[in-house]
């Protein structure tokens, strides 16, 4: 079969099933494709051995009358998730070369769900970063204009798919790690809530925060892969949340309850809050946003005018939390217990040392020093502990807000993808640009980026829909009626 990488999930598992092509034939392809590809930067790492054997189990199960959504269709994963088989890098070169002795448990799902490991993708180092200009193996490109930003930290997750080397890949979410690149390279992201996917394996970055979750061309394939994702993990993972898997396909194509086929979203209020669409967002942006809302409203929904009024305390709570945690999370790398250790070196003290600055890339250096000053005797009460009362007080504003609304809509990102370097001296103009997507991290709410037009220089612009918690089958039914409605996430970059 010819062509195969134009294929969404959905698609390929029913070519595969229906024999018009085999899991062997579709791996080799899209193999050949990443490969050929490789000057976007997005993977990390190959093992065609192990890969071409994953896909001919699926096709002996398929010969067996084994049949399932996702049995033979190659995905890839963001090198956060430890991965037996590949080196596990989290783009760090702390972690050059190491090799995980087991899978993280959302690998693990995806893989007896019978999909196949095409290899490791590119992030920010130790997802920490919004541009994939972090990585210590280099940058990723968009598509959309190899010029500039893919997003990140989930970068080499959102051009994989945008590029179609892959039709779906796997990446985790503690800031906007998902939605932010999936909106700046135009296809659909989803971050369940907080604790609804499995964290082991997941090498972590902010444990309180931390999520993983799928990201593809539509929201029914999203909603595919999470369904085999999510779940609790209690016995392996602290912070799993004792509530049963669903089925997140369940509600796609369905009217809601008393609305209709030509109205199927009648009676869902969209909440609008005015700090997500003030002077801070770009003109383009907002036009493209408002152009979306105008759909929704044509199929049927209501908008309503919210306010989230500590959207402004969003990042400096955020950079005070994730880098605390952080700098206790990453004391692990020290060169004895894990992680690259100097070659030379006078006393304990010094390799310590060397080895720490040696492995950590300038930014992770930087948020271990803010997350270990703000933790120390005499600043936790003003930093951290004020922090997290505050991080309460946002999440709060979350519910009011759902007492008025069903969903919050608004922009992603306040601007589209920027130029590659652009920001790279800058740190804070970088932390800025995850003003809308920090406040729902904070809450632990579900939140999804929905491709929604185009900005300035033809660059893609997501639509940012946040849910309450648990209400991910519903946020992917809103996108999925509005992925009926319109195309925009069936667009491809030229030449891809
Ligand atoms: N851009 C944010 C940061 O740099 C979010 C990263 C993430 O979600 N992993 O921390």
């Amino acid at each position: 079969m010819n062509d195969l990488h134009r294929l969404g999930v959905a698609d390929l598992a029913a070519a595969i099933a229906e024999k018009k092509t085999s899991s062997v034939e579709v791996a080799e392809a899209l193999l050949a494709r990443a490969k050929q590809h490789d000057h976007l930067g997005a993977f990390l790492a190959f093992n065609e051995e192990q890969t071409l054997a994953q896909a001919k189990a699926a096709d002996a199960r398929i010969a067996a009358g084994g049949r399932g959504p996702l049995l033979g269709v190659p995905l890839a994963h963001k090198d956060i998730f430890v991965t037996r088989g590949f080196p596990s890098t989290a783009g760090s070169k702390m972690l050059a070369g190491y090799q995980s002795p087991f899978d993280a448990t959302v690998v693990s799902k995806l893989a007896a769900a019978g999909a196949v490991t095409l290899g490791k993708l590119n992030c920010d180092e130790f997802a920490m970063g919004g541009s994939n200009e972090n990585s210590a193996y280099g940058v990723v490109r968009n598509p959309w204009d190899v010029e500039r930003v893919p997003g990140g930290s989930s970068g080499g997750s959102a051009v994989a798919v945008a590029a179609r080397l892959v039709p779906a890949t796997t990446g985790t979410d503690t800031g906007g790690s998902i939605r932010q690149p999936a909106s700046f390279c135009g296809i659909t992201g989803i971050k369940p809530t907080y604790g609804r996917c499995s964290r082991y394996g997941m090498i972590a970055f902010a444990s309180s925060l931390d999520q993983a979750g799928p990201m593809a061309h539509s929201a029914a394939d999203c909603a595919t892969l999470l369904s085999v994702m999510a779940g609790p993990d209690i016995d392996r993972d602290s912070t799993s949340l004792d509530h049963p898997a669903e089925d997140y396909t369940r509600l796609l194509g369905q009217p809601r309850e008393g609305a209709t086929a030509a109205q199927p979203l009648k009676g869902l209020r969209i909440g609008l809050p005015k700090e997500f669409f003030g002077e801070g967002c770009a003109p383009d942006v907002i036009a493209a946003v408002r152009a979306a809302l105008d759909q929704y409203e044509k199929l049927g929904a209501t908008l309503v005018d919210i306010s989230l009024p500590r959207t402004e305390l969003a990042i400096p709570v955020y950079y005070i939390i994730a880098p605390a945690e952080a700098s206790s999370n990453l004391s692990r790398f020290d060169g004895v217990k894990f992680g690259h250790r100097a070659a030379q070196y006078d006393d304990l003290t010094d390799m310590y040392k060397k080895s720490r600055s040696e492995g950590f890339g300038p930014e992770v250096q930087r948020r271990i020093m803010i997350g270990t000053y703000v933790l120390s005797h005499g600043y936790y009460d003003a930093y951290y502990l004020k922090a997290q009362q505050i991080r309460r007080l946002i999440a709060q504003d979350f519910q009011n807000a759902f007492e008025q609304c069903d969903v919050i809509a608004g922009p992603v990102a306040p601007t589209v993808p920027w130029k590659i370097g652009e920001k790279s001296d800058d740190p804070v103009a970088n932390y800025l640009a995850d003003i809308y997507t920090l406040p729902g991290s904070l809450a632990g709410l579900p939140g999804m980026s929905v491709p929604a037009g185009f900005g300035e220089g033809g660059l893609p612009v997501g639509l940012q829909l946040i849910g309450n918690h648990f209400k991910e089958a519903e946020l992917l039914q809103a996108a999925d009626a509005f992925q009926r409605a319109t195309d925009w996430h069936k667009k491809s970059p030229e030449g891809y």
